[in-house]
């Protein structure tokens, strides 16, 4: 049998993704990358936007209409909260299983090509399966997942239904997670992101830390040579351990100095309202103690612009909070209402045409303001590993030690994964521009580039 997989949302259903890619291989499926060879498709979805959603939904009637006798699976968080809606496109022909069945894809395949039960929606993780390492269609970066569920309750957010376990945080071992990383450098891996849905709440259920994991990682790799992406960190939990977090990536190079810590508003009165639990100014001064002990870091936040009884006021204020911190990236996001959530019937709801007015406004403030620290860079000279090609075909992009991502034009794939030495000579609001100047370890090997992932969301989660 041939899988088909496509991907949708943040590196978490990446993840996710590949712990199903990882369980079909060792049962001996093959995994094609054109849905016409396939004859399972996979459609993992994201559930945390309205527009996304529409745009997922159609691809699945699309693909019914052109392809109606393939075997689909739809996975993931959108599956959970539309059950009925895509089980009537599919004409009840669709396996649907939910986020917490990820790890159980081998099993549910047999008893659905049995016929004997259609919907897989468990109320908990095992927590037991990582995705292997697969270099054929992650060349050299390799996800891991590190845990499921946050400590919050937003009002906004759907994540929390889509992903609801037995308790608020599910972690994988340590031990497991370490034994899974070590595994992958060895074979090739030189870019490690660690995900989860708050990975600063990673270890809360079973008494430890993300810190006590990344200082055993840290401390069981005699390697130079990778490069370790900390993913999206919820500020209230951020703040249990960012003082020692801050440290080991002030420290340790292997460590991208890169945090993504979303505040969503930059309005007391709105943060409230979202529930989120800490206000503006315990925000900025996590932010403040980031950039007194790393000043190069990368920090990347999330706005949502149109939260119901956000007022022209409230809205001022975000903008105020992006000039005052200078963040070097912030992901805007219309607020969108999603099923489930206390949000969706909120008084006070925004109109769209002024959502989308402020929407456009704050880009142009945030793209202001990380013009203004990228051209810092010009005439730098920085060390980074080459991550990926260009998504417009320009070239290369390079990743530096703070993941600032910069644009190397002519230069072809077989770099990749190659630790350089790059010269910034440009800088526009997005990435750098520059030229490598040396290549300090060569790349692993040249990888059959396969792309498994039709939309990923980067900024997501
Ligand atoms: S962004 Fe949220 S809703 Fe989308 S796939 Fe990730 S966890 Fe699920």
């Amino acid at each position: 049998m041939r899988v088909y997989v496509e991907t949708y949302g943040c590196w978490l259903n990446k993840a996710d993704s590949m712990i199903m890619i990882t369980l079909l291989l060792r049962r001996g499926y093959n995994i094609v990358t054109r849905v016409e060879d396939a004859d399972i498709v996979i459609l993992n979805t994201c559930a945390v936007r309205g527009d996304s959603e529409i745009r997922q939904l159609k691809r699945m009637r699309e693909l019914y209409r052109k392809y109606p006798d393939k075997i689909y699976i739809i996975a993931g968080c959108l599956a959970k909260v539309r059950v009925s809606e895509i089980r009537k496109i599919f004409e009840g022909k669709c396996i649907i299983v939910g986020p917490n069945d990820v790890e159980n894809i081998d099993n549910i395949i047999d008893v659905a090509l049995r016929e004997e039960r259609k919907i897989f929606l468990s109320d908990d993780r095992p927590m037991k399966v990582l995705p292997d390492y697969i270099p054929e269609l992650m060349m050299h970066v390799h996800v891991v997942p590190l845990q499921v569920g946050c400590l919050c309750s937003c009002t906004f957010c759907v994540t929390k239904y889509a992903r609801d376990v037995k308790g608020k945080v599910k972690s994988y071992p340590i031990d497991l997670i370490i034994e899974n990383v070590k595994k992958a450098i060895e074979r090739g891996a030189r870019e490690i992101y660690l995900t989860g849905q708050d990975v600063a709440c990673y270890g809360f259920d079973r008494g430890y830390t993300l810190v006590d994991l990344l200082e055993k990682l840290l401390s069981s790799i005699d390697r130079d040579d990778i490069f370790i992406r900390i993913g999206m960190s919820e500020p209230e939990a951020f703040s249990k351990i960012a003082d020692q977090l801050i440290d080991i990536v002030k420290r340790d190079r292997r460590v991208y100095k890169y945090f993504h810590l979303p505040v969503q508003s930059g309005s007391d009165k709105i943060l409230r309202l979202m529930r989120r639990k800490y206000t503006v100014d315990e925000y900025r001064e996590l932010v403040r103690k980031i950039r007194r002990e790393i000043p190069n870091a990368t920090i990347v936040t999330d706005m949502i612009v149109g939260f119901p009884g956000e007022t022209e006021e409230d809205f001022e204020l975000s903008l105020k909070l992006i000039r005052e911190l200078e963040f070097d990236k912030v992901h805007v996001a219309r607020f969108s209402p999603r099923p489930f959530t206390e949000a969706e019937v909120m008084e006070n709801q925004v109109p769209d045409s002024v959502k989308k007015m402020r929407s456009r406004r704050m880009v142009e403030i945030a793209n202001e303001v990380s013009l203004k620290r990228n051209l810092m860079y010009i005439g730098g000279r920085f060390r980074g590993i080459v991550s990926s090609l260009d998504q417009k075909g320009q070239g290369v992009v390079v990743r530096l030690e703070n993941y600032k991502p910069t644009i190397v034009k002519n230069v072809d794939d077989s770099l990749i994964s190659a630790i350089v030495e790059v010269n910034i000579r440009d800088a526009t609001p997005i990435n750098l521009i520059g030229d490598i100047d040396k290549v300090i370890i060569e790349p692993v090997k040249i990888f059959r580039r396969v792309q498994i992932c039709e939309e990923l969301v980067e900024d997501a989660s």
